[in-house]
């Protein structure tokens, strides 16, 4: 290959993309030529209408990201990040990638911080993945403390990447379990939150990104998706101060499901709130 045009290679890339199925074809070739070549995709559509041209080794490359693509690898395993709130984070394989609805969860959960009276207000982010939420928390309210826990080895070792490129020395992250972590915080924290895995065992998800490269410890909760809810129930109530805050993430059919789940426990006022596509999206609740 030559010297081929921006523009003729997107051509390409959104002609093998859309033949693989792929749901925006248009996006991820922009994404994946601006990653190859180290543009945003703004500069990346800029220098395709004034007729750049790539090098046939970046070219070249760029062909190879789009096939990869095309055989269903994430488009984040690829470029290797994932965009959350104003964090870049690193993804790859071992880690599930940070979706935009979990966004409008943090959102939840730095409201409730904010609101804390106390100058140092503690949040802690049960089964952090890539640390997509702890990070937002950490990173957008300065003067909280936060503690994320994660479990499997594969993700633990992405969200302490994560933590060291933001650089945040307000932030704890810890290798345990759910049911045994963190026994100095019973009582102390303002803020729970977290994002289960709540996908019922067998509602497999028909996205191959999804099906074959998240973590499957990441997505799915027992028969009806909230055993982990269950867990982080009873475990919430012993972190929590009275008045505290429990922000869970779930699926937009659970609303109801958790709203009586945790009233069954004890929780008081909870609320389901929507996501930005007015789905049912996570749902808070406030410990006695
Ligand atoms: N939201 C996930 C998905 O879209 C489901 C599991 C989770 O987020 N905890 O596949």
């Amino acid at each position: 290959m030559s010297e081929p045009a921006l523009a003729e290679l997107l051509r390409r890339g959104v002609d093998l993309l859309s033949r693989a199925r792929v749901p925006s074809p248009q996006a991820d070739a922009e994404l994946l030529l601006g990653h190859v070549l180290g543009f945003s995709r703004g500069e990346l559509q800029a220098k395709a209408l004034v007729g750049a041209q790539a090098s046939s080794e970046r070219a070249r490359a760029f062909l190879d990201a789009v096939e990869r693509r095309a055989a269903r690898e994430p488009l984040q395993h690829i470029t290797g990040v994932a965009a959350f709130r104003h964090l870049q984070l690193r993804v790859g394989p071992g880690v599930f990638v940070p979706r935009p609805e979990t966004e409008t969860v943090a959102q939840l959960a730095i409201d409730a911080l904010l609101a804390v009276p106390s100058p140092a207000p503690v949040a802690i982010d049960l089964g952090t993945g890539s640390g997509a939420i702890a990070l937002a928390l950490a990173t957008e309210v300065a003067h909280a403390r936060v503690i994320a826990v994660e479990n499997s080895a594969r993700a633990f070792v992405w969200a302490r990447e994560n933590a060291a490129a933001v650089g945040v020395s307000n932030l704890r992250l810890v290798f345990d379990d759910l049911a045994h972590c963190l026994p100095d915080l019973e009582g102390a924290a303002d803020v729970v939150v977290s994002n289960p895995p709540y996908i019922p065992d067998d509602a497999v998800p028909r996205d191959p990104e999804v099906r074959l490269h998240d973590p499957a410890a990441a997505l799915y909760g027992g028969p009806d998706g909230l055993d982990v809810v269950r867990a982080l129930s009873h475990r919430a109530l012993t972190f929590l101060r009275p008045g505290g805050a429990l922000i869970l993430e779930h699926g937009e059919q659970q609303g109801r499901a958790l709203r009586t789940l945790l009233a069954a426990d004890g929780w008081r006022d909870p609320v389901t709130h929507k996501d930005l596509t007015r789905r049912d999206r996570a749902t808070t609740a406030t410990r006695p």
